[in-house]
C-alpha cells in the first residue's frame, strides 16, 4: 500500500469512463484504446508515483495514452519532487563512450 500525494492517478482517472475503485489504491475503468464494454483497464500507482496501466485486452500503455492524446511522460510523476532519491545519478561521469 502506498500513499502518494498530489498523484498523477487522479488526473488520469478524470480521463476515464466507468471508473471503479478496486481497493488498495487500484481502479478499473473502460479502456480508451479499444472498444471496451466491460472495464478491462486496471490503474494503479507505482511506488515512485507514476501511474501504472494494464489493459486486460492487451493494449499497451503507449496505445492508451495516445488515445487520450497524451504521452508516456504524463504517467510519470512531476519532476523536481521532494524525494527523487535513488534516481538522481551524479553527473560526475559523462557517458561518452560505451565501454
Ligand atoms: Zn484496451
Amino acid at each position: 500500500m502506498s500513499i502518494i500525494r498530489g498523484n498523477r492517478i487522479e488526473s488520469i482517472l478524470s480521463l476515464l469512463e466507468n471508473v471503479k475503485s478496486a481497493g488498495d489504491g487500484k481502479y478499473t475503468a473502460a479502456c480508451p484504446a479499444h472498444e471496451d464494454r466491460s472495464p478491462s483497464l486496471s490503474i494503479s500507482s507505482g511506488d515512485d508515483g507514476r501511474v501504472l496501466l494494464h489493459c486486460f485486452a492487451g493494449c499497451t500503455n503507449e496505445t492508451i495514452v495516445k488515445a487520450w492524446g497524451k504521452t508516456m511522460s504524463d504517467l510519470m510523476p512531476d519532476d523536481g519532487g521532494p524525494h527523487r532519491n535513488g534516481k538522481t545519478k551524479k553527473s560526475t561521469r559523462r557517458k561518452t563512450y560505451p565501454s
